[in-house]
């Protein structure tokens, strides 16, 4: 099966009824960023930009990101680049950067940290603002949930393109992982151009289960009725309000929930760029009716265990 994923790799990422999916790959690196071309894939969905504070083994300056992001949008070669700005804390904490907290993944995370320290966040959006004007560059926000948050960001990144004098088109985003942004997407939406789910983080919080804890990992079931039910939630949301959507969490690289992600409406997915095959597989297997009533069965599974069997004998030809 594995040469058939191979071969099916150069195919576009299109449903059995002929629905074209956008498919992205989830890079942390220049490296990767070059599997992208090599997997037929559209671009970069989600470029997780805390790989430079490890590879600098520190904050890296303007410069320095802007020169590393360059490289990148070099390599995509023309294909969009959704930069996520840096998301440290909780699982992505490194030694120095935030105080010991007693729980990590709920206190100074992400744009939390950013909004502490704007220094270093000025200096990450104007590499990117820099970059917007060559290159079709995005800027995604993790950890978003409120509203005020949200205005406070762009007011900041309204700030560094004054002191530039650049304007360039550049879409705002934010990662949708709290159940505070899935219930109140609404309200986020007139201060977006689109969002990206990360259902790491958001069945991480819709359960109240450490995603990396074992001793938890029964509570944290990803795929899960309550998780499906959230993300069902945001999708509706997002057409009600006309809000480009895609999907960047682990869940995209699980070939059980494609048919239902696409059936809640998703159309762009990103993913690790080595799963293109396997991936593009079950883009290709799905039809939007059976589709249709694949996700209402599983939406009403009472138990997890049933809702895998159900997915299993659905994707029984699954990776
Ligand atoms: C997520 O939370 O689903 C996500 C894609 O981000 P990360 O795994 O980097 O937290
Ligand atoms: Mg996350």
């Amino acid at each position: 099966r594995q040469h058939a994923f191979n071969a099916l790799r150069s195919e576009p990422a299109q449903t059995a009824d002929g629905l074209a999916i956008w498919l992205g790959a989830n890079i942390s690196s220049d490296e990767e960023a070059e599997q992208v071309a090599q997997n037929h894939l559209d671009g970069v969905g989600l470029l997780r930009s805390e790989f430079l504070y490890m590879a600098e083994g520190g904050w890296p300056s303007e410069e320095r990101q802007f020169t590393l992001y360059q490289a990148i949008a070099q390599t995509l070669a023309g294909k969009p680049l959704v930069i996520r700005s840096f998301d440290f804390g909780a699982d992505k904490n490194l030694p120095g950067l935030a105080q010991h907290e007693p729980n990590p993944a709920l206190g100074i995370r992400a744009i939390r940290l950013g909004l502490q320290q704007p220094l270093r966040l000025r200096q990450q959006f104007a590499a990117v603002v820099r970059l917007a004007c060559d290159y079709p560059v995005k800027l995604l926000l993790p950890m978003i949930s409120l509203t005020e948050e949200l205005i406070q960001l762009r007011e900041l990144l309204e700030q560094v393109k004054q002191e530039l004098e650049l304007w360039p088109p550049l879409d705002v985003g934010i990662m949708i992982e709290t159940p505070a942004a899935a219930m109140g997407l609404d309200l986020l939406a007139p201060y977006l151009d689109f969002a990206s789910i990360g259902s790491n983080d958001l069945a991480q919080y819709c359960l109240a289960a450490d995603r990396l804890n074992p001793r938890v990992s029964p509570q944290y079931p990803a795929l899960s009725v309550p998780v499906l039910r959230l993300i069902n939630h945001i999708c509706q949301q997002a057409t009600r309000c006309q809000l480009p959507l895609s999907f960047c969490g682990d869940l995209a690289n699980d070939p059980r929930a494609i048919p239902l992600l696409l059936a809640m409406g998703i159309r762009q997915l990103s993913i690790p760029a080595s799963r293109s095959g396997p991936i593009k597989y079950h883009i290709r297997q799905y039809q939007e009716a059976p589709g249709q009533s694949l996700l209402t069965q599983a939406l009403s599974c009472s138990r997890t265990d049933q809702l895998h069997s159900l997915l299993n004998d659905c994707v029984n030809a699954g990776s």
